[in-house]
C-alpha cells in the first residue's frame, strides 16, 4: 500500500481515521499531519460523496503516509478516488451493485496496484448471514469470505480483510477462524470499542490476543476520542508486545513502603521523555528498595525511592544518590547525556 509492504514478515503497521470532514481539506491535512507525527502509519478517510472525492488530490500531494478511501455503496466514488491516487480502498465488493461495476472498479485498482480492504463489522453484517449463523464467528467470516471471492473470480488478490465486532470474544474468534481459512493480510480492530477507558481495554485485549497468536498485519484502536489517541494506544500495544521498539516506561503501583510522590514522579519522567519516543528504552520509575532496584537494573535507567531521597540507576548499576527533589531532572539529565552520545539506539 504505497510504499508498505504489508503482510507476511513486514512489519504489523498502525491504521486510523480521520474524524474530519473530507472535503475539508485544510482540517483533513492538519489532522493527518498530526497522526503522522504521533506515529500513524496509514490514514484512512471517509469519502461519502463527491466532495470528498474532489479534496482527495489536494489532501494526498499534502501528507505523508498512504491513504485509504472509505467507500460504501457508490462505486463511481471508488473509482473517483482511484484515479486521484488513493493508496488503499476500504469497499465491500458485495454492496456496490452487479457484476459490471465491481469488475469497473477491480480493474481500475488493479491497474493502479490499489489493496483493497474488505471490511465485515457485527454491527452491519448482511441479514441472510446472520439468519444462518446467528451473529457468530461463522457468520462475520462467511460474509468476508464472499466478498473476497468476488474480488478472485475477477482476478484481484491484492486483498486485505477485516471482521471486527465490539464484542471482544466475537472479534477474537471471527479472526481466529479467519486466518485459519485465508492467507489474505489481516487488519485488527474492535469496532465501536467505547471511549479512551473501556476502548483502549477492550482493543488491548481484542487486538493484543490475536498478535500474540501471530494474527494480524495492520491494527486499528477505535476510541471515541481523538484519533490520535488512537495512534499513541495503538503504538503502546505493539511496544508491550515486543513487536515495536521504543520508549518503554515501566513503574510500580506504589504501596504502604512508598515514601516518595511516586505517581507524581512517574508523569514528570513520561512527560520529560516524550522526546525519547523513537528509543529503544526501558524506564523503570520505582517506589522502594525492596522490588525496585532489581526492577531498576533490568531496565536501561531508573530510579527507586527511598526515605526523602532516590537511587539513580543506568544500565543495571547505581549511578548515585539524590534528594528527592532531584530524582527527575537527575534522571532525565543522565538519560540525555548518555542517550544524546550513543545515538546508535535510535
Ligand atoms: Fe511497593 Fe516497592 Fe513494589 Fe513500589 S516497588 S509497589 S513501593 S514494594
Amino acid at each position: 500500500m504505497g510504499s508498505l509492504l504489508i503482510g507476511g514478515d513486514n512489519p504489523i503497521y498502525i491504521q486510523s481515521m480521520c474524524t474530519t470532514d473530507t472535503g475539508n481539506v485544510a482540517a483533513t491535512v492538519g489532522q493527518i499531519r498530526e497522526l503522522e507525527d504521533a506515529g500513524c502509519e496509514v490514514a484512512r478517510l471517509a469519502v461519502p460523496d463527491e466532495e470528498a472525492c474532489n479534496a482527495l488530490p489536494k489532501i494526498l500531494e499534502q501528507v505523508k503516509i498512504p491513504i485509504v478511501a472509505d467507500i460504501h455503496f457508490d462505486y463511481r466514488l471508488a473509482l473517483a478516488s482511484l484515479r486521484a491516487g488513493v493508496h488503499g480502498l476500504r469497499i465491500n465488493p458485495g454492496n456496490i451493485g452487479g457484476e459490471q461495476r465491481v469488475r469497473e472498479v477491480v480493474s481500475v485498482a488493479r491497474d493502479l496496484q490499489v489493496p483493497i480492504r474488505i471490511g465485515v463489522n457485527g454491527g452491519s453484517l448482511d441479514k441472510k448471514w446472520s439468519d444462518k449463523y446467528g451473529l457468530s464467528a461463522e457468520a462475520l467470516v462467511e460474509s468476508a469470505l464472499e466478498h473476497v471471492a468476488i474480488l478472485e473470480k475477477f482476478g484481484f488478490y491484492q486483498t486485505k480483510i477485516s471482521v471486527k465486532a465490539s464484542d471482544v470474544s466475537l472479534m477474537v474468534d471471527s479472526y481466529r477462524l479467519l486466518s485459519q481459512k485465508v492467507d489474505y493480510p489481516l487488519h485488527l480492530g474492535v469496532t465501536e470499542a467505547g471511549d479512551d477507558f473501556a476502548g483502549l481495554i477492550k482493543s488491548g485485549i481484542g487486538i493484543g490476543s490475536l498478535l500474540l497468536d501471530g494474527i494480524g498485519d495492520t491494527i486499528r484502536v477505535s476510541l471515541t476520542a481523538s484519533p490520535v489517541k488512537e495512534v499513541y494506544a495503538a503504538k503502546e500495544i505493539l511496544k508491550s508486545l515486543g513487536l515495536r521498539q521504543g520508549l518503554q516506561i515501566v513503574s510500580c503501583p506504589t504501596c504502604g513502603r512508598t515514601k516518595i510522590n511516586l505517581i507524581d514522579l512517574a508523569a514528570k519522567v513520561k512527560k520529560a521523555l516524550t522526546s525519547f519516543q523513537e528509543f529503544d528504552l526501558k524506564v523503570a520509575v520505582m517506589g522502594c528498595v525492596v522490588n525496585g532496584p532489581q526492577e531498576a537494573r533490568e531496565a536501561d535507567y531508573g530510579v527507586a525511592g527511598g526515605v526523602g531521597e532516590g537511587l539513580i540507576f543506568a544500565k543495571g548499576k547505581i549511578v548515585k544518590k539524590v534528594h528527592e527533589s532531584k530524582l527527575l531532572d537527575e534522571l532525565v539529565e543522565l538519560i540525555e547525556r548518555k542517550e544524546g552520545i550513543d545515538s546508535g539506539n535510535k
